[in-house]
């Protein structure tokens, strides 16, 4: 297994009740995956925290009460750690380890997996719970190495306190993560400023460049299938 965030964990249970010799390797220290990544301030999840939970184990679902509706990072983070231990799950576990090779070997029918701290394992099958968003995208605009103040990144998160109080900050995205950090900073703030890069219009239609709310739209649309109607079956009118 490459991973340990909810898939990885998972994975880890299931194929070791199957009698199966798993081994899990993980970049992070710990287990979580984006949960250990994205402990920005404001984090949490977005589907309600009864249904962002494991469903294998009644025990487990009876044991664990979430506390919020839509739980914050911490918990979450929390959540996974309780599973893995609840489980037994770190002794097939290896942390501060990432993968950076795999080959196969035809004849011997094996894979073997390199990774950057000098060591190589192999096995027959493996399963990469690697993650859609466990990779932050670092920006690549030109004077971007060049800034002088504190970085972070949202997706790469440190695991200690930093201070923001009091601070001027830029944030750049207007994504989930950036609405959720701006909301969860933004009132013992300095000042904020948010370049919108890519203004949200999730649920407003962009027409030409002028935005129009989905009620507007409806009626014009009711509008023009009325004049149809009109010049089709004018007796109807
Ligand atoms: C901020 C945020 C909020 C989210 N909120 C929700 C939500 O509310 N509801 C929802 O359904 N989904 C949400 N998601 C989506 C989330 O990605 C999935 O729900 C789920 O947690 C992904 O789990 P995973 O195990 O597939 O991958 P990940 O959690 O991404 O875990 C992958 C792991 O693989 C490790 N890894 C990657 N490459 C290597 C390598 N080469 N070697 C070793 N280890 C490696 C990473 O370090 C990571 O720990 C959210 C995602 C983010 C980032």
């Amino acid at each position: 297994m490459v991973g340990a965030g909810f898939g990885g964990i998972y994975a880890v249970h299931r194929f070791r009740k199957q009698g199966l010799d798993v081994l899990c390797l993980e970049a992070a220290p710990d287990v979580g995956g984006v949960w250990y990544h994205n402990a920005y301030p404001g984090a949490r999840c977005d589907l309600l925290s009864i249904d962002y939970s494991f469903s294998f184990s009644e025990e487990l679902q009876r044991e664990w009460n979430w506390s919020q509706r839509y739980s914050p990072q911490p918990e979450i983070l929390a959540y996974l750690r309780h599973v893995t231990d609840r489980f037994d799950l770190r002794r097939n576990m290896v942390f501060d380890t990432r993968v950076t090779g795999m080959t196969y070997d035809d004849d011997l029918n094996l894979w073997t997996l390199t990774t950057n701290n000098g060591k190589a394992y192999t096995a027959r099958y493996v399963v990469l719970a690697t993650g859609p968003l466990s990779a932050p995208k670092e920006p690549d605009f030109p004077g971007y190495r060049d800034f002088k103040g504190e970085l972070y990144h949202t997706g790469q998160w440190p695991h200690h306190d930093v201070d923001l109080a009091g601070k001027r900050v830029g944030v750049l995205g207007t994504g989930s993560s950036g609405i959720q950090f701006v909301a969860s900073v933004a009132e013992f703030l300095y000042r904020i400023t948010e370049p919108v890069l890519a203004p949200i219009r999730s649920f407003m239609p962009n027409l030409g460049g002028l935005d129009i709310s989905p009620i507007i739209l409806i009626l014009i649309i009711m509008f023009i299938q009325r004049v149809i109607t009109y010049y089709i079956y004018p007796s109807v009118f």
